[in-house]
């Protein structure tokens, strides 16, 4: 077979949360939460399924729920059209996909930013486009905007910005988003922001949306997803909004490649968004866990870097012991899965070539008794 991925094997996510399982190992690798989902939100889910809603939604989505999300984001000062600049994907991952198949034409350069989100690469790789990678500026992960602008060819079509970052977990400022939108104008570039970890943003940190910016927002598809933001990472449902122009051809992809999405779970969802207090509890919810974490690890080896958005923590591993230290990230998580009980991801998959960094990302989507499992065997390696 002629491969159109030569370079890409297993995800990482799938390779740490096997191994986990294999040692019987507490799972902080793949993210995901340990704890149920709210019950009202499975009850919704039932009810429609009882109701018989049962068959093929709408292909862009369920119109009740275009316009929960729209009412959502006017909300947030990002004024959004149901009908035309929103559509209901099969999580994040999908709505990526989909961008990238729909705007990037074969020879086009898209940037990416690393340490990147895993499927960013390959993704706009087998459209037959290429990722220009940019590593962001360690130890704060933030973006080198003269590198960027050092970067841009002819060919440059598109940004791809992931905000909260994972596995970075920065947070882009308001100056970030200016720098942005003053290179996309000046060579007409398109922006796709990831932005699925929107609600979960620490401390005085704030989330600004490609969607809220006037200059942006004509330029901009912004991917979101339920399964972070309601705890359901396995329904695999989550949206798109941006440009009419842009949707328009996002959604010429997205009939052929679903057509539409879980229809009762759209119902359910739809029903749960009035609520907003179901996603503004969030920062508080997520921030507490942090915090947990953190403050099992603060008296240990491990040394905690910033932690400003995602539920994702990154840690130092270069104090430790010289056999454990002297470890790549790779085997260091390897180790640290099969010796100490607790799995990890690595950031060198998120790289284009070796990071040399001494970091492994832990998640804390968890339940209170987990992380305090974990940061038990952690702080004492
Ligand atoms: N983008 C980022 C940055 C992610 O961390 C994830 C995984 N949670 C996704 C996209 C994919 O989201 P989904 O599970 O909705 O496909
Ligand atoms: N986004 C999740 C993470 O960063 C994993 C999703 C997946 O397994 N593909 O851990």
């Amino acid at each position: 077979i002629h491969s159109k991925l030569p370079d890409v094997g297993t995800t990482i996510f799938s390779v740490m949360s096997k191994l986990a399982q294999e040692h019987g190992a507490i799972n902080l690798s793949q993210g995901f939460p340990d704890f149920p989902i709210d019950s009202e939100l499975a009850n919704q889910v039932s009810a429609a399924m009882a109701a018989g809603h049962n068959q093929y939604a709408p292909m862009p989505g369920l119109p009740a729920l275009r316009q929960a999300l729209a009412a959502k984001l006017q909300a947030s000062g990002s004024p959004v059209d149901a009908e035309t600049q929103i559509t209901i994907t099969a999580g994040a991952t999908q709505a990526l996909f989909t961008a990238f198949a729909a705007l990037l034409q074969p020879g086009d350069e898209a940037i990416v930013f690393d340490p990147s989100y895993d499927s960013y690469v390959p993704s706009i790789q087998v459209q037959g486009a290429r990722a220009i990678r940019i590593p962001l500026r360690a130890p704060e992960f933030v973006i080198d905007w003269q590198r960027v602008a050092a970067a841009v060819t002819p060919h440059t079509r598109m940004i791809v910005i992931n905000n909260p970052g994972n596995p970075s977990t920065a947070v882009l400022s308001a100056d970030d988003l200016t720098e942005l939108a003053n290179l996309a104008e000046q060579h007409n570039l398109l922006v796709l922001s990831d932005e699925v970890y929107e609600h979960l943003v620490y401390d005085e940190a704030r989330h600004h949306s490609v969607l809220a910016d006037p200059r942006l927002a004509p330029r901009s598809l912004a991917v979101f997803s339920f399964g972070k933001t309601f705890h359901a990472t396995g329904w695999k449902i989550g949206y798109c909004a941006g440009a009419a122009a842009l949707m328009s051809e996002f959604r010429k992809v997205h009939q052929y490649l679903v057509f539409s999405v879980n229809t009762p779970a759209q119902h359910a969802l739809a029903t749960y968004l009035a609520d907003a207090s179901h996603y503004t509890s969030l920062p508080a919810f997520y921030q507490a866990k942090r915090d947990i974490l953190r403050q099992g690890l603060a008296n240990g080896p491990l040394r905690l870097l910033p932690c400003r958005g995602t539920y994702f923590q990154l840690v130092d591993y270069s104090a430790l012991p010289s056999h454990l230290s002297e470890l790549d990230d790779a085997d260091f998580a390897i180790w640290l899965t099969r010796e100490a009980g607790v799995a990890a991801i690595p950031l060198s998959p998120f790289y284009a070539e070796r990071c040399g960094h001494k970091l492994i990302r832990l998640c804390f989507a968890k339940q209170t008794a987990t992380l305090q499992a974990a940061t038990a065997r952690l702080a004492s390696l």
